[in-house]
């Protein structure tokens, strides 16, 4: 980028302020407005709208663009075995926390003391079975799966394309491999452009931020936490716990710390307070920049993981059925925790990272298991707060298993891990000026 001399200077140093600050000054100030103000401040919800459009608005372009030059810089074995790795990565991390879940719920009982008036099971809903979820990812037309913003579907077009690109480009007949070098720059010069607008976006994030969480705040109130607040410790208490086993396997995996939450508390935040794991994609794409992993790697476990992993929601599901039997007084049987740990992982794949989703897998769980819905309600009214700390671990986890599987491909991470500065590679597309 060329540096504008005209620029205002005040602009100038809004733009070199690192942006965590700007971003934890955004939370803070926002969280302090909404407590003060109260449901009033409902009116600046349009500038938080407009934070979470702008990404959104990223996400599509990026997903396509990211799997089709990753998968075409891959040998189709690799890419088959870094899509085993990676899945089971997210597999046995998400069964892990709802068993966390579970079982701390179970140790602290957070909804004893609690009585619901009234209510007895409505129907909830079901899940979708097992083969429709799957046979959705295959899209019947890749244009309505990009303008419905169904990221498995989409991510399969997008393979497909870069698969069929690798071959091309080792074509034995000369115009073939011209042709796919052509295309592979145009979809380089597309990855750039993307990122480009993303470091944009980035610029107006503090307001969005201070508009996000001033609404959750100013709505949810104290009151409404007071009750449900051992709820609250018990999934914000897991989620610590989670991120504490995250830290274990990067040691495990010799991947620096340091480095790691510097490039992911970025994604970490915006996730936190746009409550959607597909929303932050486009910042967590940059942070994995920022860590030198190849797109490869990223382009394909990213959106995958907003879309099937999701540790944080686990961990939430289990706690608050837990909750749920508690508040109606109902005990779960063993058979009853393993439903409730299968359907979990189970939904969680069918279920988009968007606000709330949570909350509908909750809802499938509960009447899974043939508890009563009312307490749902409860739980419903304090959501937010628990979607803001879920996310916040959902996105996190999808990166360390991103950072996790390069570091075990060979060639999938652009620099080694210890030395570097805390904000990435200079070469990388992430941390370029502005
Ligand atoms: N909001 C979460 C996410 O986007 C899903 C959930 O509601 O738990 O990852």
């Amino acid at each position: 980028m060329s540096t504008q001399t005209s620029r205002p200077s005040l602009w100038r140093r809004y733009l070199d302020f690192p942006l965590i600050w700007k971003l934890a000054i955004g939370l803070v100030a926002g969280a302090v407005t909404g407590l003060a103000v109260g449901e009033p401040v409902t009116v600046i919800a349009p500038l938080g709208e407009l934070f979470l459009r702008l990404l959104e608005m990223l996400v599509m372009p990026l997903v396509i663009v990211t799997l089709i030059a990753g998968v075409s810089a891959v040998t189709p074995a690799a890419l088959g075995r870094i899509g085993f790795k990676v899945f089971l990565f997210y597999l046995v991390t998400s069964a892990f926390a709802i068993t966390v879940g579970l079982l701390i719920a179970l140790a602290i009982a957070p909804g004893t003391g609690i009585s619901m008036p009234g209510a007895a099971g409505e129907e909830g809903e079901e899940p979708p079975p097992v083969s429709e979820t799957l046979l959705d990812i295959v899209p019947a037309n890749p244009f309505q799966a990009l303008a419905e913003g169904n990221v498995l579907a989409v991510m399969f077009a997008a393979i497909a394309a870069g698969i069929a690109l690798t071959f091309m480009r080792g074509s034995d007949d000369e115009r073939i491999r011209d042709l796919g070098d052509f295309l592979r720059r145009g979809v380089d010069g597309a990855v750039e452009l993307v990122f480009l607008v993303i470091r944009g976006v980035l610029q107006y994030a503090p307001i969005g931020v201070f508009a996000l969480i001033a609404v959750v705040m100013g709505e949810t109130g104290t009151e409404a936490l007071g009750p449900l607040a051992k709820l609250i410790g018990v999934v914000y208490g897991g989620i610590a716990l989670q991120i504490v086993v995250y830290i274990g396997i990067l040691l495990l995996f010799r991947v620096g710390i340091r480095r790691f939450f510097g490039a992911a508390k970025d994604p970490m935040m915006t996730a936190f307070v746009t409550r959607s794991s597909s929303g932050t994609l486009p910042v967590s794409s940059r942070a994995a920049e920022k860590l030198g992993v190849h797109e490869g790697v990223y382009g394909f476990s990213l959106p995958l993981g907003a879309t099937i992993n999701m540790d944080g929601t686990a961990i939430y599901v289990g706690a608050a059925t837990v909750f749920v039997a508690n508040v109606s007084g109902a005990e779960l049987t063993i058979a009853e925790l393993l439903t409730v740990v299968l359907i979990g992982v189970l939904a969680s794949i069918g279920t988009a990272g968007v606000p709330g989703a949570g909350l509908i897998m909750l809802t499938m769980t509960v009447s899974q298991t043939g508890l009563s819905m009312a307490p749902v309600a409860l739980v419903a009214g304090i959501d937010a707060i628990l979607d803001m700390a879920r996310t916040m671990c959902n996105v996190t986890g999808d990166l360390v298993g991103t950072r996790i599987v390069a570091r075990t491909e060979p060639g999938m991470l652009r620099d080694s891990d210890p030395p570097g500065p805390e904000d990435g590679t200079e070469e990388s597309r992430a941390s370029s000026a502005p």
